[in-house]
């Protein structure tokens, strides 16, 4: 079977995508497997040219078909922060607790009706001799005023959906996984993975 480059040293994107990606005839194999432990940089404006750069940069690197994805929240009443800065929103090496807490701060006294946000997440994948291709998904969805749950990781616990009455972080990793901006996204990848992977077979 050939091999499949998760390109993320983010556990909480490899527990998802460990799942999203089930099925498909590639073999999973991560950055820890292989001992990559280069961090590339985020200096993209956009969630696109940042997963691009890390499926061409980890591509290169193990010389394997590798997915890269970049991914994070936008906030209305903050013009759109934390964007391409969400892991680092609070400092560099904020934990999870302390992205939220500082997000809920920046939040104080915003009315609900202007609490509006929404995940976005852009993939990529690269591989030897082939374009880079660009897939993305997002989820709109409501800052709460305090975390809720204990499921997902980063601002799930204050990533509020109205549809379904619950934040994010009270959702099962199944039920994530039906409405998340990486679901959107992988849905379109593996489409495309499944594809290619016909391609070769036909050769
Ligand atoms: P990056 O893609 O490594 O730059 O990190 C994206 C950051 O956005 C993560 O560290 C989280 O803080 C946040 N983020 C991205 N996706 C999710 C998600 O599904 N739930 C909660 N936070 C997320």
């Amino acid at each position: 079977m050939p091999r499949l480059l998760l390109a993320t040293h983010n556990q909480g994107k490899v527990r998802e995508y460990r799942l999203l990606l089930q099925g498909l005839p590639f073999q999973l194999v991560t950055l820890g497997d292989l001992g990559i432990q280069e961090v590339m940089a985020e200096e993209g404006s956009t969630f696109e040219e940042n997963a691009r750069a890390k499926a061409e940069g980890y591509g290169a690197l193990s010389g394997l078909l590798t997915l890269g994805e970049d991914s994070g929240l936008e906030v209305e009443a903050l013009g759109g922060e934390p964007g391409v800065r969400s892991a680092r929103y609070a400092g560099d090496h904020a934990s999870d607790t302390e992205l939220v807490l500082y997000l809920l701060a920046r939040m104080d006294g915003v009315p609900r009706d202007r609490r509006g946000a929404r995940f976005r997440c852009a993939i990529a994948l690269s591989g030897p001799g082939r374009e880079t291709e660009l897939f993305s998904g997002e989820c709109p969805g409501i800052i709460g005023d305090g975390p809720q749950g204990e499921g997902g990781f980063g601002y799930d616990p204050v990533f509020y959906l109205p549809e379904l009455g619950k934040t994010m972080a009270q959702l099962t990793k199944e039920a994530k996984n039906q409405v998340s901006h990486r679901a959107r996204a992988a849905r379109q990848a593996c489409h495309r993975l499944e594809q290619m992977c016909l391609e070769v077979s036909r050769r």
